[in-house]
């Protein structure tokens, strides 16, 4: 990559906004784009890099990162505004889809954009709105094209330096829905302890200081579990529908290897319950419902 190579980046949300910011800080020509195109401007004005108005805003670009809600939007951000941002790009352009996305349609859009002379690349991240903004996150890299990760490689590194190589394209996917199911599994499980050692009469803080220095202690019950569950706060910056999406992937993984996964159903089956109640709320909010679920069970 040289200091001329210019970058796209499509979806500026909880976690898009700061991974751009990283990238844009880096010193690289940067042109960002989401559908809320005040958003657009606003993270633009902030890092210093180009707001897209049209996909033809998009040419001559060498690299796209994508950081959009599924595999369907990754799709249309790329196909269905306008004339469509890959008519633009440069010959031998690298698409970097960051998303959760689903390993399955990851693999078949690798086969699309080959068509189009475009590599794809799965880098999925971990670590939240914190660690995108610290420049921390894990990230899952899957592509067995060595040409396309080179040139990618500097500007996923912009972004953090924990990178795992998962495999061929659509392993980074899927090793980032494993990773989610097992933290929703955390979850799930701290809510369901926090429920029902209150109605024991155990005090909230109790319960989150006992687990996190026994070995009920995780990720989720140090970071997520005080602020955002005990104290009520929920203010992850990961909602619920994103959360629900990421196990089902996972779910459907497990389908696919023909591994009937009961606790990923169960986690699965938890969260959508909760998800067709309260709506898209912050995921941490989701303890409400389990707690009004078994008052109303109870009674
Ligand atoms: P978000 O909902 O905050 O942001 C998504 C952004 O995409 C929004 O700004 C939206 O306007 C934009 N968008 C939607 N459709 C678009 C389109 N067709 N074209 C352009 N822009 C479009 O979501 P998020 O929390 O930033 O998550 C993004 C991805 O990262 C998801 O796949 C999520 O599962 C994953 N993820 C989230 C977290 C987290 O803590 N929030 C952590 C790791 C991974």
């Amino acid at each position: 990559m040289n200091e001329s190579t210019k970058v796209g980046f499509i979806g500026l949300g909880n976690m898009g906004a700061p991974m751009a910011a990283n990238v844009a800080h880096s010193g690289i020509d940067l042109i960002v784009r989401d559908a809320d195109q005040n958003l657009a401007s606003k993270i633009a004005y902030a890092s210093g890099a180009v707001a897209a108005s049209s996909p033809s805003d998009f040419a001559e670009v060498e690299i796209v990162v994508t950081m959009l809600p599924t595999s369907t939007i990754v799709s249309q951000a790329l196909f269905d505004w306008g004339d469509g941002v890959v008519h633009h790009l440069a010959p031998d352009a690298v698409i970097v889809d960051m998303s959760s996305s689903d390993p399955t349609q990851t693999k078949e859009l690798g086969k699309i954009l080959k068509g189009h002379g475009i590599a794809l690349i799965d880098a999925p991240v971990s670590g939240g709105v914190s660690k995108a903004t610290t420049g921390e996150l894990s990230i899952m890299l899957g592509c067995d094209n060595a040409e396309a990760i080179a040139k990618a490689l500097p500007i996923v590194e912009s972004m953090s330096s924990v990178i795992f190589r998962t495999g061929d394209l659509g392993s980074g996917h899927a090793m980032k829905a494993l990773n989610n199911f097992v933290a929703a599994a955390a979850t799930t499980a701290a809510c369901e302890a926090l429920v029902i050692g209150d109605r024991f009469g155990l005090d909230q803080h109790t319960i989150l200081n006992v687990l996190n220095s026994s070995t009920g202690r995780s990720w989720v019950t140090e970071n997520v579990l005080g602020p955002h569950v005990v104290d009520r706060e929920y203010g992850s910056g990961f909602s619920l529908a994103l959360y629900s999406k990421d196990v089902g992937i996972a779910k459907n993984l497990a389908a696919a290897v023909d591994d009937p996964a009961p606790v990923c159903t169960a986690v699965a089956g938890a969260m959508t319950n909760a998800l067709s109640t309260l709506g898209n709320v912050d995921h941490t909010e989701a303890i409400t419902f389990w707690e009004q679920e078994r008052t109303t069970r109870g009674t």
